[in-house]
């Protein structure tokens, strides 16, 4: 359907829209938010704050998106998606946290490696730190040259045999377990472009928890896909499963995994050039496999915030993030490939894998005390259709395209537009106060 001047105010008659859940709709808003996770709300803060008004129009039953913290399977905060504040002091959200009163960590997950075989964590955790310094070098030297290559071409110069030893959990850990892919997928010059995880905070009450009281109060209308964007002279109409809304201008924060699903359809369709940037992209998935235990299980006895990190075989590798703010529970992290193919198996298996890898690392009785386990899906999620993006590589410009606008009155946002802090929620609360400022901007126009 093309929106005609006439067509439009046809449109605009038969609001207020019928379906859309009513307490929270706003007739003819200035701007339609499509997605109510970090970027939509920061969108909707910075809009209200700039004096327009807003729909926030969200296809699932909650806010939050990719920050969505559980309490319902364990009765602890499990937070499914992203758990940490990252960026230190520079992320926004930490104020955010303070205002609402919100109790952030004091420190980081304190991190201890095992030597392959053994049960009890090494005294120092120097081989494995050397081999994190190496690769990173390596791949930052690549990242410097004019070639974007795969980050498994970066050849680090493996000095010793310690060193060596530590070459394959160092590749997981920095490729799977942070950049969500393999390294023969991962670019090596948009890995660079992004700002190190440093500082990371978990949240007492859980991220999802903070983000959703961030959100609190937003106009959203929940449980209301958005299906196609129909753009005209004179603005955007938004349909939806429950109703066409009219405005001005629209946010659209839904994942890379989505939109280039086709679950989102446009009229007229964007400029080529966006879907070249799209199929630069790609989908990255971290998996957390979620065991809580029973007091005195062996699990238990390691402090608070621990990060156990097995001597991995190549890197497919794992970790545990063990009782996060003290809970009973012991996560089990994987990424890239490996997390793909957990996928598509039932969560008994997976949560079967995680229990192998617990006995492997802590002995026979290493996963005793399980009473409850819970696997987390956002790659099978038609919602988010992975965890978070990352370029392929030769294709790092891709990021900064999807920077641009899709129509004069479409812009994207979301952790892929995050720029040094993509990938993260701050970094898609960020963008999405960018792309707000931005229709602010059109709008005085
Ligand atoms: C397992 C995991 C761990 C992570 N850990 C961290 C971490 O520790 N720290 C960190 O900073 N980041 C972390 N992240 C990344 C972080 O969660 C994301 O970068 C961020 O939450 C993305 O926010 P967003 O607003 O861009 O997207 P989303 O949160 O995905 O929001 C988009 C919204 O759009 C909705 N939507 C989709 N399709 C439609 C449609 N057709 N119509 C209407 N609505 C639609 C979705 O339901 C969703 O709510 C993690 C992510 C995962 C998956």
């Amino acid at each position: 359907m093309k929106i005609t001047r006439r067509g439009f105010a046809r449109l605009a008659a038969a609001l207020p829209l019928a379906g859309v859940a009513r307490a929270a709709v706003v007739s003819e808003p200035d701007v339609v938010i499509v997605g109510a996770g970090a970027a939509g709300i920061g969108a909707a803060q910075t809009l209200i704050a700039g004096g327009r008004s807003v729909q926030l129009i969200e296809a699932a039953s909650r806010i939050g998106g990719r920050c969505f913290t559980d309490t319902a399977t364990f009765g602890v905060a499990f937070d499914r998606g992203a758990a940490w504040l990252k960026g230190g002091a520079a992320n926004p959200l930490a104020g955010f946290a303070r205002l609402h009163r919100f109790e952030i960590g004091a420190s980081e997950a304190r991190e201890l490696t095992f030597a392959r075989g053994a049960q009890a964590p090494l005294a120092s955790n120097d081989g494995y730190e050397r081999a994190i310094v190496t690769l990173s070098d390596a791949i930052a030297n690549a990242a410097e040259q004019d070639d974007d290559i795969p980050a498994s071409q970066a050849a680090p110069m493996l000095l010793d045999d310690e060193v060596r030893s530590w070459a394959a959990t160092a590749s997981a850990m920095i490729g799977p377990l942070d950049m969500g892919v393999d390294l023969n997928t991962m670019s090596v010059k948009d890995w660079f472009g992004l700002e190190e995880d440093d500082g990371n905070r978990l949240v007492r009450q859980g991220l999802g928890t903070l983000i959703a009281r961030i959100g609190a109060g937003l106009p959203v209308a929940v449980n209301t896909p958005a299906r196609r964007l129909v753009v005209s002279g004179r603005g955007v109409a938004v349909e939806t499963d429950r109703g066409t809304i009219l405005t001005k201008a629209v946010v659209l924060t839904p994942s890379l995994g989505v939109l280039t699903s086709g679950a989102i359809t446009f009229d007229p369709v964007p400029d080529p050039a966006m879907f070249a940037a799209w199929s630069g992209m790609q989908m990255g998935l971290l998996t957390k496999i979620a065991m809580f235990f029973g007091a005195g299980a062996p699990v238990l006895r390691f402090a608070a915030d621990s990060m156990l990190i097995p001597q991995a075989d190549d890197e497919r590798g794992h970790v545990f993030h063990v009782r996060p703010f003290g809970a009973p529970l012991a996560i089990c992290l994987v990424g890239g490939s490996l997390a793909w193919e957990l996928a598509g198996q039932r969560d008994r298996a997976v949560i079967e894998f995680a229990r192998e890898k617990l006995r492997a690392l802590l002995g026979a009785s290493g996963d005793a005390g399980l009473r409850n386990a819970a696997v987390t899906d956002w790659g099978r999620n038609p919602l988010t259709k992975g965890a978070y993006s990352a370029a392929l590589p030769g294709h790092w410009r891709a990021r900064a395209a999807l920077e641009a606008p899709l129509s004069e009155r479409i812009f994207l946002a979301g952790e892929a537009q995050g720029g040094k802090a993509a990938q993260k929620v701050h970094g898609a609360f960020a963008s999405g106060q960018r792309a707000a400022r931005r229709i602010l901007k059109l709008l005085r126009a």
